[in-house]
């Protein structure tokens, strides 16, 4: 196996103890390597002729020397409730590998069996849900918006019992960090100063390694800011792109600003402001008009964390961060959703007026900017034909005419613009639901296929027209709960 790409670290490990519980890996029976991430393998430096090889390591049957499997010990708010009691319960940190660009890569298996923190899980993951879970980080990743990866998923024969009899699966996910806010709380509330500043100590040196050298309180407090602004430009991009992420607990905000914890997700067909996709959050907590202030409420989470190692009004200070980098990066987005290189005063009237008319009418979100990304060489049906009055549409693109007249760039050019940030083709719930069920009967291909599609969510890819149609009536209200 050429593994020597790469170099081994474990820094995790440098950690108190009680960050961590040392566990084995469950083995699963009977693996089949069914997907590789050849592309993501190259970023971190090394190459897999045979992806086979790695079966083992997925199925919890080898490891490679220098992998030193822990389960992290975290805590967290769930729905706005403190629970003491998590961790990774079917996840395992393997080993974190250095890639030739220097980038640090944490490998986390996931479904690699029960922890100490199981508490009533099984330790398992299933097929469904790990497929899910490699398509969306994936689909994430190609559009430009922070994530965890997938570097490859190993499918088993085990039964597992959810709501039905499913079959499990592991993901190997790797991203620069597996650090939560969560891990910030369990060390506040159950640790103590001394464990909370080495973690603090931990993050910074590793992720934020240009903070090092600054005067402790400064270091603390630009490093804060850093984290507050990072998530609430992450929730830009998710609102931007209509994507809703739908367990936005503490314990699945990553310290680093990455998307992170693919469950019930989903991304908006049809427009709908108050959008729910976690059948099992009836209140709605988290749902997609829902998610700025929800990222703003998890920041105060990990704010009241730090507490015993800030002031009081650096962490103040930081929080208000939130939103300025939220309305900054969110304005940004949607200026170029719509082509607007200039900035006029009404642009933001015209933005929410713009959502209000999406939602009012039931438009899809993704064909709607497609659409309007191409109205030189299309001209404007694609979009008129979204509406069911299509005098709706015909006042706003007037309106919208009128703003481009502003504008000084090429029609050419700013369409041009436009469609390099309004996808054509997005991870909808009903193309993961046909893929899963191709897969759950043992054919992998069309999923691999559909991977393609996504890693170029820009482009125009004639032979895959049919990916980027909205829901058919069986797939437009999927309910996908929690039961990954
Ligand atoms: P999640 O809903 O994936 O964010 O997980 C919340 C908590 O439940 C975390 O502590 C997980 O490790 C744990 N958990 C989720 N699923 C399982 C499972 N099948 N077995 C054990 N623990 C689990
Ligand atoms: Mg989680």
């Amino acid at each position: 196996m050429s593994s020597n790409g790469f170099k081994i670290e474990h820094r995790y490990l440098e950690l108190p103890d009680s960050f961590y519980t040392r566990v084995q890996p469950t083995p699963l029976k009977d693996a089949r390597m069914v997907c590789f991430n050849h592309d993501l393998a190259r970023e971190m430096g090394f190459h897999s002729g045979n992806p086979e090889e790695w079966t083992g390591v997925g199925a919890g049957t080898e490891l490679l020397e220098g992998m030193d499997p822990v389960a992290m010990k975290y805590t967290g708010h769930q729905f706005g409730m403190y629970n003491p009691e998590l961790g990774d319960g079917r996840g395992l940190l393997l080993w974190e590998t250095l890639g030739p660009d220097g980038r640090r890569w944490d490998w986390h298996l996931k479904g690699a069996g029960m922890t100490p923190y199981s508490r009533f899980g099984d330790g398992k993951a299933v097929l469904r849900s790990t497929i899910r879970e490699y398509l969306c980080s994936e689909a994430m990743a190609a559009l430009g918006i922070r994530t965890t990866r997938a570097l490859f998923m190993v499918s088993a024969k085990d039964p597992v019992r959810r709501e039905s009899i499913e079959t499990a699966a592991a993901l190997m996910r790797v991203a620069q960090s597996h650090i939560r806010f969560g891990h910030f709380e369990f060390a506040a509330n159950h640790e103590g100063e001394e464990a909370l500043r080495a973690l603090v100590e931990h993050v910074i040196a590793l992720h934020f390694p240009h903070l090092i050298d600054l005067p402790r309180d400064e270091r603390y407090q630009r490093w804060f800011v850093e984290v507050v602004e990072r998530t609430g430009r992450l929730v830009a991009d998710w609102q931007a792109v209509g994507f809703c992420h739908g367990v936005m607990n503490s314990d699945n905000m990553s310290i680093i600003g990455d998307t992170f914890d693919y469950g019930p997700y989903a991304f908006l067909d049809d427009f709908d402001a108050g959008y729910i996709c976690n059948h099992t959050d009836q209140g709605g907590r988290y749902a997609y008009n829902r998610q700025p202030n929800v990222g703003f409420v998890n920041c105060q989470y990990l704010a009241n964390a730090l507490l015993p190692v800030m002031k009081e009004d650096d962490v103040r200070r930081g929080l208000r961060r939130y939103e300025v980098a939220y309305n900054e990066r969110f304005l940004q987005n949607m200026r170029d959703k719509l082509g607007l290189a200039l900035e006029d005063a009404s642009d933001l009237s015209l933005i929410m007026d713009t959502f209000s008319m999406l939602h009012e009418h039931h438009v899809d979100y993704t064909l709607f900017f497609r659409g309007l990304s191409n109205l030189t060489s299309r001209g404007s049906s694609p979009i008129r034909d979204l509406f069911v009055d299509r005098s709706v549409a015909d006042e706003w693109l007037e309106r919208y005419e009128q703003r481009l007249q502003s504008e000084t760039r090429a029609h050419d050019e700013r369409e041009y613009q436009m469609r390099k940030v309004n996808p054509k083709y997005i991870l909808r719930n009903y193309l993961a639901q046909q893929v899963i069920l191709e897969a759950q009967g043992g054919d992998y291909k069309p999923m691999r296929e559909l991977l393609e599609v996504l890693k170029k969510p820009f482009d125009e890819q004639p032979d895959f027209e049919a990916f980027a149609a909205p829901p058919p009536d069986w797939g437009k209200h999927l309910n996908i709960s929690c039961s990954s």
